[in-house]
């Protein structure tokens, strides 16, 4: 149920999807891995779309370097621990919801445990060795991942349904070079604010997500285009198992087949 203050906050969403949309977003509980360029926007715009349950994980601290794009941080935060400086931010957007934060660094040891429990997994990461992580634990454990991805003016995203389309793996087989690579703070607005769009789409049922579609956005020509991807069969993260495997085609989503029961 929602309280008398939770139906004045939301009433513009509320009109959109109805009570009984706002009441799933207020169930939800979604894991977030990072909060730097990408964690922050998603983070803040779950915070103030009413999700019940955020959970952050980031080990770093801020510095000034951060600041162009990493929004919930600001220059009074440098020294202090990203995940505090954010829940703080959060907390204080929207003290109805509950955030959980964790200062760790994700690796093999603790995956399982951090995402936990979630409904959904959003990928505010900087490096692929750690999505490919939140990729097989998606898989794993049957959660959604939504992906994001930024460099310069470039941006990625494409939401990944464990059993059901193209994994992280079957469309990035290899890592990009680890680097510190240039980014304008805008291209992790549009790219982390896609990624947020798509979680709240996912919990409400709505069925056009970005699955099985990579979207590329192009800031300088201020383009977005998106590509049909395939699971591969040969995908040493999705292919062991799969019912589909060795049919001799990828596996496409059933067309209208909704991901979650749709609102009426
Ligand atoms: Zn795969």
């Amino acid at each position: 149920m929602l309280l008398e203050r939770e139906r004045e906050r939301y009433a513009r969403q509320i009109l959109l999807f109805g009570e009984e949309g706002q009441e799933r977003l207020k169930d939800a509980k979604v894991f977030i891995a990072g909060a730097g360029g990408l964690g922050c926007p998603i983070a803040l715009y779950l915070a103030v779309a009413g999700i019940g349950e955020i959970h952050l994980v980031d080990q770093d601290t801020v510095d000034r370097t951060n600041l162009n794009r990493q929004v919930l941080h600001w220059e009074s935060d440098i020294g202090e621990l990203k995940v505090r400086s954010a829940e703080t931010k959060l907390r204080e957007a929207n003290p109805d919801i509950r955030i959980k934060a964790f200062a760790a660094t994700i690796d093999e040891t603790n995956v399982r445990n951090l995402v936990g429990g979630a409904d959904l997994i959003v990928d505010a990461m900087d490096n692929f060795p750690t999505r490919y992580l939140l990729n097989r634990e998606a898989l794993r454990g049957g959660v959604p991942l939504i992906h994001g991805a930024i460099r310069g003016f470039d941006g990625q995203a494409t939401t990944i349904i464990p059993g059901r389309t193209a994994c992280l793996e079957c469309i990035f087989p290899e890592a990009p070079p680890a680097e510190v690579f240039p980014v304008v703070g805008t291209t992790a607005g549009v790219i982390g604010l896609i990624q947020a769009n798509e979680a709240i789409k996912y919990l409400l049922g709505k069925k056009d997500l970005l699955a099985n579609r990579l979207l590329l956005w192009d800031g300088l020509t201020t383009t977005l285009e998106t590509y049909t991807v395939e699971r591969r069969l040969d995908c040493p993260a999705c292919s062991e198992g799969c019912e589909h495997a060795g049919q001799g085609e990828g596996v496409r989503p059933v067309p209208g087949d909704p991901w979650k029961q749709p609102l009426a």
